[in-house]
């Protein structure tokens, strides 16, 4: 058995780097750039108007001048002629700035009367023109390695002609479940069976952590049926999740099937609660790595396992650092860690009126089994082994 401490640091070791792969723009959207880029163009490519309205000389516009309207530039059609002394050309958003013009006369400041227009309210010169290369010019970086792909910087590749980005690509990650009792969620258990609720918890989990879900199964305990669905898991992923069959039962038979499929144990065991029986392995075949995450079997184990090992390993493949939101509260009650393990305790967070800091309050059930200990909470306090910490003491609380 190890602590907390090492085995987040084994998994973190043994966690693949992530690997750069083209995307197209349309399906790149939430991964992360694996390269630089660099502008392509000026921002804007060219002189342009940032209202509707006419392009002037400045030095024309005095009061009471009436403009003679020679012609139009719209966005997508540039005016044919040069602006002449003492004349207007209408001009749209995003129109080109006619050569010989400085500044735009938006339309709401001025007046038409047949082929001429008045202005009404005095300009400064160079009113609501946007320079070429104003933003930034040619060859100025744009976009990061290490990025998100928001759609602000998918706008940004797609400005510069960039239909496909080097990005990490996401993991793909196979789930597998176990269990004689378990049945699907539109099926009524009877006797002793019950719903099997980790496949559709953990399948929402990657979904949300942005990993590729590749493949869910269900395996009786049954060595060789274990052993099979493992190793279609194992050729479709390239992290594999289990839950169930990894405890010391008689009929747990994760570890020795993963051994049978060539995984070697990093370790199994911390000393946790929940989560005691995690295991973990990994293979590498033809350079090909594999990670292997057997989560223990009761919803409320496996969820935390999964939030704590699972889900950072899964954004480190995919060039993201793990999201970790930490909270400082007070606690509502008395803790003590008798268990000799460290303790995850769900709480949930309460915002009194006229307190800056929120109140923890832990769940009554605390037991692995007991979803609602997820369901109503926010997050964990960790509790170390022997600690104690006293209603009304602050603490820190990691959301979920
Ligand atoms: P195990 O680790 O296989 O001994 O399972 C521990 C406990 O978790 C048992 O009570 C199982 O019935 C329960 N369990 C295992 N897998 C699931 C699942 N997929 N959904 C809900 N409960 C489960
Ligand atoms: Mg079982």
């Amino acid at each position: 058995m190890i602590s907390v401490s090492e085995a987040t640091a084994l998994v973190e070791q043994y966690t693949p780097k992530p690997q750069g792969v083209l995307r197209n723009l349309s399906t790149a959207a939430g991964l992360v750039l694996a390269q630089d880029y660099k502008a392509s163009e000026d921002s804007p490519r060219f002189t342009n108007s940032a209202m509707d309205g006419f392009a002037v000389r400045f030095a024309d516009v005095l009061p009471n001048i009436r403009l003679r309207i020679t012609g139009e530039s719209s966005a997508g059609n540039a005016a044919q002629s040069t602006l002449a002394i003492g004349t207007a050309i209408r001009i749209s958003t995003g129109a080109l700035l006619p050569l010989g013009a400085d500044t735009i006369v938006p339309l709401e400041d001025c007046s038409m009367e047949a082929d001429e227009m008045q202005v009404r309210k005095h300009p400064t010169q160079g009113q609501f023109v946007r320079p070429q290369a104003s933003e930034y010019a040619i060859g100025t970086p744009i976009l990061r390695n290490g990025d998100e792909l928001t759609p602000a910087r998918i706008a940004m590749a797609a400005q510069h002609g960039l239909t496909e980005l080097s990005v990490f690509a996401p993991p793909s990650v196979a789930l597998l479940s176990t269990g004689n009792e378990l049945v699907e969620a539109h099926e009524t258990p009877v006797d002793t069976q019950i719903r099997n609720a980790n496949v559709p918890m953990l399948a929402a989990a990657i979904r949300q952590s942005g990993a590729r879900l590749s493949h869910t199964a269900h395996a009786k305990d049954d060595f060789g049926q274990v052993c099979e669905a493992l190793a279609e898991a194992v050729r479709l992923a390239d992290v594999v999740v289990t839950t169930g069959g990894a405890s010391v039962g008689e009929h747990d038979f994760i570890k020795q099937a993963a051994h049978v499929l060539g995984f070697e144990t990093v370790f199994w065991r911390i000393r946790q609660k929940p989560g005691k029986p995690m295991f973990f392995a990994k293979r590498t075949l033809e350079g090909r790595i594999t990670l292997l995450f057997g989560l223990p079997g009761n919803p409320v184990s496996t969820l935390v396992t999964f939030l704590y090992y699972v889900q950072p390993t899964l954004a480190r493949m995919m060039g993201k650092s793990p999201a970790q939101r930490r909270t400082q509260a007070r606690i509502s009650t008395d803790l003590a860690n008798m268990h000799g393990r460290v303790e995850f305790v769900r709480v949930c967070l309460i915002k009194e009126q006229g307190n800056e800091i929120p109140l923890a309050v832990p769940l009554p059930k605390q037991d692995s089994a007991m979803l609602t200990s997820m369901t109503e909470a926010d997050g964990f306090v960790f509790l170390d082994v022997e600690a104690r910490v006293e209603a009304g003491s602050l603490v820190n609380v990691q959301e979920f």
